[in-house]
This record gives structure tokens, C-alpha cells and sequence, in this order.
């Protein structure tokens, strides 16, 4: 891969997570998150109101506090000197959780389920001084069903959008197996991660319909998954995984592989520990170790095993992500 373009920091907004704890903040020196309710958005109080309430002139409005919801969405704010980039790893299943969350943060005119997020997203930059529709990076090879195979049957999960109705949307989608930059070079978005550890062996009972008449394929490994990586400057490489079905020790390895002997710095997103046996927790929190990464941001499907056995053997560099909260990473100075 080329190389990234170093960044001076990383701006992580949760728009959509299992998890929900506007209380927590982050005890990590490095990631800057207050909690505390810092993050929800306060509504001020006209005068009448202020009078009334002792001169308080703003209002904690809990209403305005994200949704949990089961997914994974993130927006990523890449900076380097004067050049941002923002990347939306992911949307989550449902379309309205992922709007009302994006409604309570106020982030409707500052950025725009899929569709959904490709409509908001294109009418705010349709304000823009130079409006152009948003880009989708896919892989070519998406089923149009997933599920899996039960003692009753296969139970499909929903259609997945297809490339089809993702333009009908109003994205401009593109399409790539491989790895790649984008962005100036802020982003890598890997290919196919390559399976290595023994205890990482994808979804088991997993299953994927490519064609009704072929009927439901096994597919435990979900080939098709990739993850997002940056580069901090003098800190190392930030890695963005959604669910992980390759695992979180392939996906790290692999971000380090192509690296180009930066370091990993952080891993965030999706571990998929949620339902694993303690020994492949272990495992996995042993194997991450060895790759000695300075900061764990945990959420969606990683369950609060690997956040504790993580926390237990490399104290300090656990910083659960939470719906609705900012994480804020910087380069060193
Ligand atoms: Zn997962």
C-alpha cells in the first residue's frame, strides 16, 4: 500500500453502538472523551425560563441522549495542517435509529440504516459551496441475504441494499476487493483479511444467498469484510473494525502487515467476543497484547469479557466506545 499521510488527530463520533453510557468517561491520558454527559447537546433557555430557574441559562434535555441499538456506526474526522476528511465507517441496520441519533447529536446540517444516511448526508452537502454526492466504497461481492443455519431452518436476515438501490439513493458507488487509500491518503480500506490465528474461525452456522435457486451457501468466514485504518503521526496506526468476523487479532495483524512498519496504535469497533467461550477471549486478549496496542476502544459485539480481560493484562488501555460520545486521539506533539 502507499503510504498514509500522517495525521495530526482523529475525531471518532459513535453514532450508533450497542452500548450506551453517557456517564463514562475515558480514563485513558491519550483519548480524550469527558462523558458525563458532556456530549449530548444542551438547549438553551430563553429569559422568562432562565428567570425562573435561578438565571441557569441552559438545560440538560436527557431526550437529546443517543439510542442504544445493535450495529455499529462511526464518524471518522481525519485532520492533517489544514486538511479534514470524514469518513462514515458503516450505518448500522436501522435507518431511523441511525437519523434520530444523528438529529440528537446536531448533526443533521453538519453530515446528512444506508440509504437513509445517503439521503441526509447528500442533502447537507447539497449546501456546500462544492456539492457532490457521497462516495460509497464496497466489496464487489455482497450477498443479497445472510443468515444462518438453525435446528428450525435458515433464518435470513434482511436484504442487504444492493448496489442498485444504494445509487438509486444517491450514492456513487464504488467497488474494491483490493486495498486501498483514499481520501489524500488519510484512509486505508483493506481487501481480504487474511485468517491466520487457529480460534478465529469466523461465524459458525453462517450462511449467505447469492441466488435463489442455488439455495443458502455456507460461508462461516464472510470473506467479504474489510476493515479502515489511518496513521497518527509518532503514535501509529488507528484500526476501525465492524464486526469482525475475521477476527480482531487477523484484522490487527494484517493492518500491521501492510503497514509499512508503523506501529499499532489503537484498535476500535466491533470485537465479536460477545458469545465466545473465556478461552478464546483469552487468546485473543494474549495475541492483541503482542501487538502491544496502546488503546482498545471496544464496542457493538465485543462483550464485557475482552473489555475486562483486556483491562486485566494491559491496565489502562481500555476505553469502551459508547452511542453518542467523541473520541478524540491526537499525534504526538
Ligand atoms: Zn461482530
Amino acid at each position: 500500500m502507499n503510504p498514509l499521510t500522517q495525521l495530526d488527530s482523529l475525531e471518532i463520533r459513535v453514532l450508533i453502538n450497542d452500548q450506551l453510557d453517557n456517564i463514562a468517561p475515558s480514563w485513558h491520558p491519550e483519548v480524550h472523551a469527558p462523558g458525563r454527559f458532556a456530549h449530548i447537546r444542551l438547549a438553551e433557555l430563553d429569559e422568562t425560563a432562565a428567570k425562573a430557574r435561578g438565571d441557569a441559562q441552559l438545560e440538560l434535555r436527557l431526550p437529546n441522549s443517543c439510542c442504544g441499538a445493535h450495529g455499529l456506526s462511526l464518524m471518522i474526522t481525519a485532520t492533517a495542517g489544514d486538511v479534514q476528511h470524514t469518513l462514515l465507517f458503516d450505518a448500522g441496520p436501522e435507518g431511523e435509529i441511525w437519523e434520530k441519533n444523528v438529529e440528537r447529536l446536531g448533526l443533521v446540517n453538519e453530515i446528512g440504516g444506508l440509504q437513509r444516511a445517503i439521503e441526509m448526508i447528500n442533502k447537507a452537502k447539497s449546501k456546500s459551496t462544492s456539492p457532490t454526492n457521497v462516495t460509497m466504497d464496497l466489496h464487489p461481492n455482497r450477498p443479497f441475504y445472510r443468515g444462518m443455519v438453525t435446528p428450525a431452518g435458515p433464518i435470513s436476515l434482511e436484504a442487504d441494499p444492493t448496489f442498485t438501490e444504494l445509487e438509486a439513493a444517491g450514492a456513487t458507488v464504488t467497488k474494491n476487493a483490493q486495498g486501498h487509500n483514499i481520501l489524500d491518503d488519510m484512509f486505508f480500506v483493506s481487501g481480504q483479511i487474511p485468517r491466520t490465528t487457529l480460534y478465529e474461525t469466523g461465524i459458525s452456522g453462517g450462511i449467505r444467498l447469492d441466488d435463489s435457486d442455488a439455495g443458502w451457501q455456507a460461508d462461516p468466514l464472510i470473506l467479504d469484510e474489510r476493515f479502515v485504518m489511518c496513521n497518527l503521526r509518532g503514535k501509529g496506526l488507528v484500526v476501525f473494525t465492524g464486526c469482525s468476523h475475521a477476527g480482531v487479532v487477523n484484522v490487527s495483524r494484517h493492518a500491521v502487515e501492510v503497514g509499512g512498519g508503523v506501529p499499532l496504535y489503537a484498535v476500535a469497533g466491533g470485537f465479536h467476543l460477545s458469545d465466545a467461550q473465556l478461552d478464546k477471549v483469552q487468546e485473543t486478549t494474549n495475541d492483541l497484547a503482542k501487538l502491544d496496542p496502546k488503546v482498545l476502544m471496544p464496542g457493538h459485539c465485543s462483550g464485557w469479557r475482552v473489555q475486562v480481560e483486556a483491562e486485566r493484562i494491559m491496565p489502562g488501555r481500555v476505553v469502551p466506545i459508547y452511542a453518542g460520545q467523541k473520541y478524540g486521539l491526537s499525534a504526538l506533539l
